[in-house]
Protein backbone atom coordinates (compact mmCIF):
# COMPACT_ATOMS: atom_id res chain seq x y z
CA UNK A 1 0.00 0.00 0.00
CA UNK A 2 2.69 2.80 1.17
CA UNK A 3 4.12 1.73 -2.30
CA UNK A 4 1.74 2.66 -3.85
CA UNK A 5 0.99 5.58 -2.31
CA UNK A 6 4.78 7.00 -2.93
CA UNK A 7 4.57 5.67 -6.88
CA UNK A 8 0.97 7.93 -7.16
CA UNK A 9 2.92 10.94 -5.10
CA UNK A 10 5.70 11.17 -7.33
CA UNK A 11 3.85 10.21 -10.38
CA UNK A 12 1.56 13.53 -9.52
CA UNK A 13 4.96 15.22 -8.60
CA UNK A 14 5.43 14.82 -12.53
CA UNK A 15 2.89 15.97 -14.14
CA UNK A 16 2.52 19.02 -12.15
CA UNK A 17 6.80 19.32 -12.93
CA UNK A 18 5.88 18.82 -16.63
CA UNK A 19 2.60 21.57 -16.73
CA UNK A 20 4.79 24.00 -14.53
CA UNK A 21 7.29 23.30 -17.74
CA UNK A 22 4.89 23.99 -20.35
CA UNK A 23 3.59 27.13 -18.90
CA UNK A 24 7.53 28.74 -18.71
CA UNK A 25 7.91 27.89 -22.13
CA UNK A 26 4.18 29.24 -23.11
CA UNK A 27 4.96 32.06 -21.57
CA UNK A 28 8.40 32.76 -23.21
CA UNK A 29 7.37 31.83 -26.53
CA UNK A 30 4.70 35.10 -26.46
CA UNK A 31 6.57 38.49 -26.75
CA UNK A 32 4.26 41.34 -28.57
CA UNK A 33 5.63 44.62 -30.06
CA UNK A 34 3.08 48.16 -30.70
CA UNK A 35 2.91 47.66 -34.61
CA UNK A 36 3.26 43.82 -35.48
CA UNK A 37 3.42 41.25 -33.65
CA UNK A 38 6.55 39.21 -32.74
CA UNK A 39 7.24 36.22 -31.34
CA UNK A 40 10.36 34.44 -30.12
CA UNK A 41 11.14 30.72 -28.62
CA UNK A 42 14.17 29.66 -27.58
CA UNK A 43 15.49 25.81 -28.40
CA UNK A 44 18.92 24.44 -27.90
CA UNK A 45 20.62 25.74 -30.60
CA UNK A 46 18.96 28.84 -31.73
CA UNK A 47 16.50 31.78 -31.27
CA UNK A 48 13.70 32.72 -33.46
CA UNK A 49 11.94 35.56 -33.94
CA UNK A 50 9.08 36.67 -36.29
CA UNK A 51 8.02 39.93 -37.21
CA UNK A 52 4.19 40.42 -39.00
CA UNK A 53 3.22 43.42 -40.70
CA UNK A 54 1.19 45.33 -43.50
CA UNK A 55 3.43 47.81 -45.32
CA UNK A 56 4.26 48.37 -49.46
CA UNK A 57 0.45 47.47 -49.66
CA UNK A 58 1.11 43.88 -48.55
CA UNK A 59 1.63 41.55 -45.96
CA UNK A 60 4.91 40.90 -44.60
CA UNK A 61 6.09 38.54 -42.42
CA UNK A 62 10.35 38.25 -41.55
CA UNK A 63 11.98 35.14 -40.01
CA UNK A 64 15.26 35.07 -38.39
CA UNK A 65 17.21 33.14 -36.24
CA UNK A 66 19.89 34.40 -33.64
CA UNK A 67 20.37 36.04 -30.28
CA UNK A 68 18.92 39.24 -31.16
CA UNK A 69 16.95 38.33 -33.79
CA UNK A 70 13.59 40.06 -32.58
CA UNK A 71 15.66 43.45 -31.65
CA UNK A 72 17.36 43.14 -35.11
CA UNK A 73 13.56 42.72 -37.27
CA UNK A 74 11.89 45.58 -35.15
CA UNK A 75 14.98 47.61 -36.87
CA UNK A 76 14.22 45.85 -40.28
CA UNK A 77 10.53 47.05 -40.11
CA UNK A 78 11.31 50.28 -39.36
CA UNK A 79 13.62 50.35 -42.82
CA UNK A 80 11.15 48.70 -44.61
CA UNK A 81 8.54 51.67 -43.60
CA UNK A 82 11.44 54.17 -44.12
CA UNK A 83 11.63 52.92 -47.71
CA UNK A 84 7.30 53.14 -48.27
CA UNK A 85 7.72 56.63 -47.18
CA UNK A 86 10.20 56.97 -50.27
CA UNK A 87 8.81 55.30 -52.89
CA UNK A 88 4.74 55.21 -52.11
CA UNK A 89 2.71 56.62 -55.14
CA UNK A 90 -0.29 57.37 -52.84
CA UNK A 91 1.69 59.23 -49.86
CA UNK A 92 1.61 62.75 -51.12
CA UNK A 93 4.69 63.49 -48.64
CA UNK A 94 6.83 61.03 -50.65
CA UNK A 95 9.95 61.32 -53.34
CA UNK A 96 8.19 59.47 -56.07
CA UNK A 97 4.63 61.35 -55.39
CA UNK A 98 7.03 64.91 -55.51
CA UNK A 99 8.27 63.47 -58.91
CA UNK A 100 5.19 62.63 -59.91
CA UNK A 101 3.74 65.88 -59.49
CA UNK A 102 6.63 67.77 -59.98
CA UNK A 103 5.01 69.60 -63.52
CA UNK A 104 8.84 69.48 -65.57
CA UNK A 105 10.95 70.10 -62.88
CA UNK A 106 14.38 68.46 -61.42
CA UNK A 107 13.59 66.87 -58.29
CA UNK A 108 16.69 65.77 -55.88
CA UNK A 109 16.37 62.32 -54.38
CA UNK A 110 17.49 60.54 -51.41
CA UNK A 111 20.50 57.94 -52.09
CA UNK A 112 18.04 55.07 -51.54
CA UNK A 113 15.38 56.31 -54.38
CA UNK A 114 18.28 57.23 -56.59
CA UNK A 115 19.72 54.01 -56.66
CA UNK A 116 15.72 52.09 -57.26
CA UNK A 117 15.17 54.61 -60.07
CA UNK A 118 18.72 53.91 -61.32
CA UNK A 119 18.60 50.28 -61.36
CA UNK A 120 14.91 50.23 -62.70
CA UNK A 121 15.99 52.17 -65.84
CA UNK A 122 18.83 49.58 -66.40
CA UNK A 123 16.78 46.93 -66.40
CA UNK A 124 14.24 48.64 -68.03
CA UNK A 125 16.94 49.22 -71.15
CA UNK A 126 18.48 45.77 -70.25
CA UNK A 127 14.67 44.31 -71.06
CA UNK A 128 14.22 46.70 -74.14
CA UNK A 129 10.99 47.84 -71.77
CA UNK A 130 8.90 45.00 -71.14
CA UNK A 131 10.36 46.61 -67.51
CA UNK A 132 8.59 49.90 -67.51
CA UNK A 133 8.92 52.17 -64.93
CA UNK A 134 6.89 55.08 -66.54
CA UNK A 135 4.23 53.03 -66.92
CA UNK A 136 1.81 54.64 -64.29
CA UNK A 137 -0.70 56.48 -66.21
CA UNK A 138 -1.59 53.23 -68.07
CA UNK A 139 -2.40 51.72 -64.81
CA UNK A 140 -4.40 54.41 -63.61
CA UNK A 141 -6.40 54.28 -66.73
CA UNK A 142 -7.05 51.05 -66.54
CA UNK A 143 -8.34 51.80 -62.62
CA UNK A 144 -5.70 49.02 -61.11
CA UNK A 145 -4.40 52.58 -58.87
CA UNK A 146 -7.93 53.15 -57.16
CA UNK A 147 -9.41 49.71 -57.33
CA UNK A 148 -12.20 50.90 -59.86
CA UNK A 149 -11.34 49.30 -62.79
CA UNK A 150 -12.68 49.30 -66.47
CA UNK A 151 -11.90 49.02 -69.83
CA UNK A 152 -10.44 52.15 -71.29
CA UNK A 153 -11.00 53.44 -74.38
CA UNK A 154 -8.53 52.87 -77.82
CA UNK A 155 -8.51 56.80 -77.90
CA UNK A 156 -7.62 57.37 -74.28
CA UNK A 157 -5.10 54.68 -74.22
CA UNK A 158 -3.80 55.97 -77.68
CA UNK A 159 -3.14 59.58 -75.93
CA UNK A 160 -1.52 58.61 -72.59
CA UNK A 161 1.40 56.16 -74.41
CA UNK A 162 3.37 59.50 -75.57
CA UNK A 163 3.84 59.63 -71.62
CA UNK A 164 4.93 56.38 -71.27
CA UNK A 165 9.30 55.50 -71.88
CA UNK A 166 11.86 55.55 -69.50
CA UNK A 167 13.97 56.60 -71.87
CA UNK A 168 13.05 59.94 -71.53
CA UNK A 169 13.17 60.10 -67.77
CA UNK A 170 16.77 62.31 -66.67
CA UNK A 171 18.53 61.16 -64.21
CA UNK A 172 21.53 62.85 -63.42
CA UNK A 173 23.22 61.95 -60.14
CA UNK A 174 20.38 62.69 -57.61
CA UNK A 175 18.36 65.33 -59.88
CA UNK A 176 15.45 63.26 -61.79
CA UNK A 177 13.58 65.29 -64.30
CA UNK A 178 10.41 63.33 -66.39
CA UNK A 179 7.80 65.37 -68.39
CA UNK A 180 4.79 67.10 -67.09
CA UNK A 181 2.19 64.02 -67.75
CA UNK A 182 4.62 61.27 -67.17
CA UNK A 183 4.58 59.37 -63.96
CA UNK A 184 6.92 56.83 -62.28
CA UNK A 185 5.69 53.40 -60.95
CA UNK A 186 8.51 51.40 -59.36
CA UNK A 187 5.89 49.15 -58.13
CA UNK A 188 7.47 46.03 -60.32
CA UNK A 189 11.09 46.39 -58.44
CA UNK A 190 10.26 48.04 -54.97
CA UNK A 191 9.65 45.18 -52.68
CA UNK A 192 12.59 43.02 -53.72
CA UNK A 193 15.06 46.08 -53.48
CA UNK A 194 13.43 46.34 -50.12
CA UNK A 195 13.91 42.93 -49.73
CA UNK A 196 17.86 43.44 -50.56
CA UNK A 197 18.24 46.03 -48.03
CA UNK A 198 16.72 44.64 -45.03
CA UNK A 199 18.78 41.27 -46.24
CA UNK A 200 21.75 43.72 -45.98
CA UNK A 201 21.09 45.29 -42.46
CA UNK A 202 19.98 41.56 -41.25
CA UNK A 203 24.03 40.46 -42.24
CA UNK A 204 25.43 43.18 -41.13
CA UNK A 205 23.78 42.12 -37.68
CA UNK A 206 25.22 38.68 -37.25
CA UNK A 207 22.20 36.97 -38.88
CA UNK A 208 22.87 34.18 -41.23
CA UNK A 209 19.57 32.40 -41.44
CA UNK A 210 16.42 34.59 -42.20
CA UNK A 211 13.13 33.98 -44.37
CA UNK A 212 11.83 37.29 -45.78
CA UNK A 213 8.33 36.98 -47.48
CA UNK A 214 7.04 40.29 -48.85
CA UNK A 215 3.68 39.70 -50.57
CA UNK A 216 4.58 36.37 -51.52
CA UNK A 217 8.40 37.02 -52.72
CA UNK A 218 10.51 35.07 -50.84
CA UNK A 219 13.72 36.25 -50.06
CA UNK A 220 16.39 34.19 -47.67
CA UNK A 221 19.56 34.40 -45.95
CA UNK A 222 22.02 31.85 -46.20
CA UNK A 223 20.07 28.57 -44.94
CA UNK A 224 17.92 26.88 -42.34
CA UNK A 225 19.35 27.08 -38.83
CA UNK A 226 20.14 23.34 -39.05
CA UNK A 227 21.94 24.28 -42.32
CA UNK A 228 19.34 22.37 -44.81
CA UNK A 229 17.90 24.36 -47.69
CA UNK A 230 14.76 26.39 -47.53
CA UNK A 231 11.40 24.54 -49.18
CA UNK A 232 9.56 26.89 -51.19
CA UNK A 233 6.20 26.64 -52.48
CA UNK A 234 5.36 27.67 -55.87
CA UNK A 235 1.95 28.34 -56.07
CA UNK A 236 -0.69 27.29 -58.93
CA UNK A 237 -1.71 30.45 -60.43
CA UNK A 238 -5.07 28.52 -60.99
CA UNK A 239 -5.94 27.18 -57.55
CA UNK A 240 -4.98 27.44 -54.36
CA UNK A 241 -1.93 24.98 -53.58
CA UNK A 242 1.90 24.43 -54.46
CA UNK A 243 2.04 23.05 -58.05
CA UNK A 244 5.79 22.39 -56.83
CA UNK A 245 8.70 22.98 -54.04
CA UNK A 246 12.02 24.63 -54.75
CA UNK A 247 14.87 24.12 -52.22
CA UNK A 248 17.15 27.11 -52.32
CA UNK A 249 19.70 28.47 -50.30
CA UNK A 250 20.49 32.31 -49.63
CA UNK A 251 18.50 33.13 -52.52
CA UNK A 252 15.18 35.22 -53.63
CA UNK A 253 12.58 33.69 -55.48
CA UNK A 254 10.30 35.96 -56.65
CA UNK A 255 6.89 35.70 -58.93
CA UNK A 256 4.44 37.70 -60.73
CA UNK A 257 1.18 36.36 -62.22
CA UNK A 258 -1.59 38.24 -63.75
CA UNK A 259 -3.80 36.17 -61.61
CA UNK A 260 -2.67 38.01 -58.37
CA UNK A 261 -4.55 41.43 -58.89
CA UNK A 262 -6.88 41.04 -62.09
CA UNK A 263 -10.91 42.27 -62.75
CA UNK A 264 -13.06 40.98 -65.00
CA UNK A 265 -14.92 43.02 -67.46
CA UNK A 266 -18.28 42.87 -68.56
CA UNK A 267 -17.74 40.74 -70.98
CA UNK A 268 -16.15 38.38 -69.39
CA UNK A 269 -13.05 38.88 -69.77
CA UNK A 270 -10.18 38.90 -67.67
CA UNK A 271 -7.63 41.77 -67.45
CA UNK A 272 -4.30 41.64 -64.93
CA UNK A 273 -2.44 44.25 -63.48
CA UNK A 274 0.58 43.83 -65.46
CA UNK A 275 0.63 45.91 -68.49
CA UNK A 276 2.46 45.29 -71.64
CA UNK A 277 4.14 48.51 -72.13
CA UNK A 278 4.40 48.06 -76.17
CA UNK A 279 0.45 48.54 -76.38
CA UNK A 280 -0.77 49.66 -72.85
CA UNK A 281 -3.12 46.63 -73.01
CA UNK A 282 -2.85 43.71 -69.51
CA UNK A 283 0.13 41.53 -70.74
CA UNK A 284 -1.18 38.10 -72.70
CA UNK A 285 2.27 36.41 -73.41
CA UNK A 286 0.70 33.21 -72.67
CA UNK A 287 2.06 32.94 -69.41
CA UNK A 288 0.17 32.95 -66.06
CA UNK A 289 3.32 33.04 -63.92
CA UNK A 290 6.70 33.76 -63.66
CA UNK A 291 8.98 32.76 -60.90
CA UNK A 292 12.59 34.12 -60.92
CA UNK A 293 15.20 32.39 -58.79
CA UNK A 294 18.16 35.43 -58.07
CA UNK A 295 20.73 36.26 -56.28
CA UNK A 296 19.37 39.30 -55.33
CA UNK A 297 16.14 40.24 -54.98
CA UNK A 298 15.82 43.47 -57.05
CA UNK A 299 16.20 41.17 -59.82
CA UNK A 300 14.10 38.46 -59.21
CA UNK A 301 11.50 41.37 -58.43
CA UNK A 302 12.39 43.33 -62.03
CA UNK A 303 12.75 40.19 -64.06
CA UNK A 304 9.53 38.64 -62.71
CA UNK A 305 7.54 41.26 -63.98
CA UNK A 306 9.13 41.71 -67.68
CA UNK A 307 9.46 37.85 -68.12
CA UNK A 308 5.61 37.61 -67.73
CA UNK A 309 5.36 40.67 -70.23
CA UNK A 310 8.08 38.45 -72.45
CA UNK A 311 6.17 35.16 -72.75
CA UNK A 312 8.38 32.04 -73.11
CA UNK A 313 9.97 32.19 -76.13
CA UNK A 314 11.58 35.96 -75.72
CA UNK A 315 12.32 34.79 -71.56
CA UNK A 316 14.29 32.13 -73.26
CA UNK A 317 16.49 34.49 -75.46
CA UNK A 318 17.09 36.17 -72.69
CA UNK A 319 17.73 33.81 -70.01
CA UNK A 320 20.45 32.48 -72.95
CA UNK A 321 22.15 36.31 -73.06
CA UNK A 322 22.00 36.81 -69.33
CA UNK A 323 21.90 33.64 -67.53
CA UNK A 324 22.04 35.90 -63.73
CA UNK A 325 18.76 34.13 -62.66
CA UNK A 326 16.65 30.92 -63.43
CA UNK A 327 13.00 31.11 -64.04
CA UNK A 328 9.89 28.84 -63.47
CA UNK A 329 7.53 29.52 -66.14
CA UNK A 330 3.74 28.37 -66.09
CA UNK A 331 1.87 28.59 -69.25
CA UNK A 332 -1.78 29.29 -70.00
CA UNK A 333 -2.05 26.05 -72.02
CA UNK A 334 -0.55 24.51 -67.77
CA UNK A 335 2.55 23.23 -68.82
CA UNK A 336 5.66 24.15 -66.84
CA UNK A 337 9.11 25.55 -67.96
CA UNK A 338 12.15 25.55 -65.57
CA UNK A 339 15.67 26.81 -66.56
CA UNK A 340 18.20 23.93 -66.59
CA UNK A 341 20.24 24.55 -63.54
CA UNK A 342 17.01 25.17 -61.00
CA UNK A 343 15.70 21.31 -62.40
CA UNK A 344 17.10 19.32 -60.01
CA UNK A 345 15.92 21.54 -56.77
CA UNK A 346 12.25 21.67 -58.34
CA UNK A 347 10.03 19.08 -57.62
CA UNK A 348 6.15 18.90 -58.57
CA UNK A 349 3.52 18.25 -55.74
CA UNK A 350 2.15 14.97 -55.85
CA UNK A 351 -1.31 16.66 -56.49
CA UNK A 352 0.34 17.87 -60.01
CA UNK A 353 2.45 15.24 -61.02
CA UNK A 354 0.71 14.94 -64.26
CA UNK A 355 1.96 18.23 -65.49
CA UNK A 356 4.70 18.55 -68.15
CA UNK A 357 7.72 20.01 -66.93
CA UNK A 358 9.74 21.37 -70.06
CA UNK A 359 13.73 22.26 -69.28
CA UNK A 360 15.11 25.25 -70.71
CA UNK A 361 18.96 24.46 -71.69
CA UNK A 362 21.84 26.66 -72.95
CA UNK A 363 21.36 25.59 -76.60
CA UNK A 364 18.53 25.53 -78.82
CA UNK A 365 17.53 21.90 -79.47
P1 LIG B 1 3.41 42.47 -57.41
O1 LIG B 1 3.88 43.83 -57.08
O2 LIG B 1 1.94 42.33 -57.52
O3 LIG B 1 4.03 41.39 -56.60
P2 LIG B 1 5.01 42.75 -59.76
O4 LIG B 1 6.35 42.78 -59.13
O5 LIG B 1 4.95 42.00 -61.04
O6 LIG B 1 3.88 42.17 -58.86
O7 LIG B 1 4.61 44.25 -60.03
C1 LIG B 1 3.42 44.56 -60.66
C2 LIG B 1 3.19 46.04 -60.52
O8 LIG B 1 4.13 46.75 -61.32
C3 LIG B 1 1.84 46.49 -61.03
O9 LIG B 1 0.87 46.46 -60.03
C4 LIG B 1 2.13 47.90 -61.51
O10 LIG B 1 2.17 48.77 -60.41
C5 LIG B 1 3.51 47.79 -62.08
N1 LIG B 1 3.59 47.37 -63.49
C6 LIG B 1 2.65 46.80 -64.29
N2 LIG B 1 3.14 46.53 -65.50
C7 LIG B 1 4.44 46.94 -65.47
C8 LIG B 1 5.49 46.93 -66.43
N3 LIG B 1 5.35 46.41 -67.64
N4 LIG B 1 6.67 47.45 -66.05
C9 LIG B 1 6.86 47.95 -64.81
N5 LIG B 1 5.92 47.98 -63.88
C10 LIG B 1 4.72 47.48 -64.20
MG1 LIG C 1 8.23 42.38 -60.01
Amino acid sequence: MEDDKDKESKCMRRIIACLLLCLLFSLTACTRNKEGSSSGYTSENYMEATSKFFAMDTYITFTAYGKDAEQILNSAQKKVNELESLWSVTDTNSEIYAVNHSAGNYVTLSQETTDLVSFALEMADKTSGALEPTIYPILTAWGFTTDKNHVPSEDEIAKLMQYIGHDKVILSGSQIQIEDGMQLDLGAVGKGYAGDLVVELLKENGITSALLDIGGNIQTVGAKPDGSSWRIGIKDPLEDSNMGMLDIVDKAVITSGGYERYFTSEDGKKYGHIIDPLTGYPAESGLISATIIASEGKVGDALSTSIYVMGVEKATEYWRDNKNFDMILITDDEEIYVTEDIEKQFALSNSHSEMKVNVITDEEN
